[in-house]
């Protein structure tokens, strides 16, 4: 119980949490939460955050491997740029259990809904043999980066060998930059990365898009390299240059690439939710508040929209929590009104209006 000091302050952590009347507990199976949330990166916290301070009780089980971990800082996040990205997880979660929310570390292997209704509650099965109950579920689980298979692109992922030059751009800007060709979207980059650096090498690598493109890429002074592309020079685990099948080796201290970007959503897949597929990638669809085609279940950050960086990540988690809370009331509010009608209703005391006193 809460004290009454920490009741008339508003802050965090004092037990507010535990005035809540836990709304339509006695609706749904004992489940041992409200909202699970599968991941734990930006758009996971965000959403958890924003449902511990509506009261919700909140588990969020986390593997631990945001996608920017290979990235010593996250850069153009608001109040938080240049931030190592294990701090700002860090910081995030303190955050996050002030409010009573759980953070459990694991994987979820499966999760099956289980309510007679649909929607109404999910089992979670987690890698280490655990299952938790859950009324909704959110899935904020990344994407996986399917990197050019070239040499040495892995090895730098993240350092010298980047892919967002919102999020990187700025670091390695007018230097010795280069734009490895792997898709249909690489020409699109090397216009992009031009902005950045005057020195800009673009390899075609063998792609043939870049035809259409050579005049808008010379007229921006972009030299091009046609050939295969055999493998990255490091030298002290740092790049130096690019080297060609024939052995050309062209000086460069910083590239881009674009992956292949790819949704983990195999938990979503197996429950039925309707993904997309472009020429970038693959994502789970939902409407704007996050609601994926399953019932019950919303999906948020890169999961969901390949193009999310970190601060939008977020915010995409904070309105599908939102969206989650409008559905858990919806819900609560719909029971209480069955449980109210099939209650005997008490004879209301007759009163005359308008009868003098
Ligand atoms: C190299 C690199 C550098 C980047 N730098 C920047 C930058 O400087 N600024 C910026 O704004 N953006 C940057 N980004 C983009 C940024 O990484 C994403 O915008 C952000 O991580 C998306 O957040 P998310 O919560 O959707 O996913 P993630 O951060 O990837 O979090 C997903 C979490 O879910 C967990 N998970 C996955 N499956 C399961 C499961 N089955 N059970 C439990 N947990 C699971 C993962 O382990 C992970 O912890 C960078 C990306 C890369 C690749």
């Amino acid at each position: 119980m809460a004290s009454s000091a920490a009741q008339r302050t508003n802050e965090p952590g004092n037990g507010l949490r535990n005035d809540f009347d836990m709304a339509g507990r006695e609706n749904n199976p004992g489940t041992d939460c409200d909202v699970a949330i599968v991941g734990g990166g930006a758009a996971g916290l965000g959403a958890a955050l924003t449902l511990a301070r509506a009261g919700r009780r909140v588990v969020v089980i986390d593997a631990g491997k945001p996608r920017n971990r290979f990235a010593s800082h996250v850069q153009g996040y608001l109040t938080r740029d240049g931030m190592p990205p294990s701090e700002l997880l860090a910081i995030g979660r303190q955050e996050v259990e002030r409010y009573g929310a759980i953070i459990r570390e694991g994987e979820v292997v499966e999760v099956v809904a289980a309510g007679k209704r649909e929607g109404e509650w999910f089992v979670l099965a987690l890698a280490d043999g655990t299952r938790l109950t859950a009324r909704r579920v959110m899935v904020t689980t990344g994407l996986r980066d399917e990197l050019p298979e070239i040499e040495g692109i892995a090895e730098l992922w993240g350092k010298d060998v980047h892919h967002c030059p919102y999020c990187h751009g700025y670091e390695v800007r007018n230097q010795s930059l280069g734009v490895i060709a792997s898709g249909p979207m690489s020409v699109h980059l090397g216009l992009l990365i031009r902005h950045w650096s005057e020195n800009l090498v673009y390899f075609a690598n063998e792609t043939k898009q870049v035809d259409a493109d050579r005049e808008k890429m010379e007229a921006r002074g972009t030299r091009i390299v046609l050939g295969k592309v055999r493998r990255l020079v490091i030298a002290d685990n740092r790049l130096t240059g690019v080297e060609l099948e024939d052995g050309t080796v062209v000086a460069r201290t910083a590239l881009f690439v674009g992956p292949r970007f790819v949704a983990e959503d195999s938990l979503l897949a197996r429950m039925g939710a309707e993904t997309q597929t472009s020429e970038l990638g693959t994502w789970v669809l939902t409407d704007r508040m996050g609601s994926t085609t399953v019932p019950g279940v919303w999906a948020a950050g890169n999961v969901a929209d390949l193009g999310l960086q970190v601060i939008n990540a977020a915010g995409a988690g904070v309105m599908a929590a939102a969206a989650i809370n409008g559905n858990l009331i919806e819900e609560d509010t719909r029971d209480a009104v069955v449980a109210a009608a099939s209650t005997p209703t008490r004879n209301p005391t007759a009163v005359t209006i308008g009868a003098a006193g």
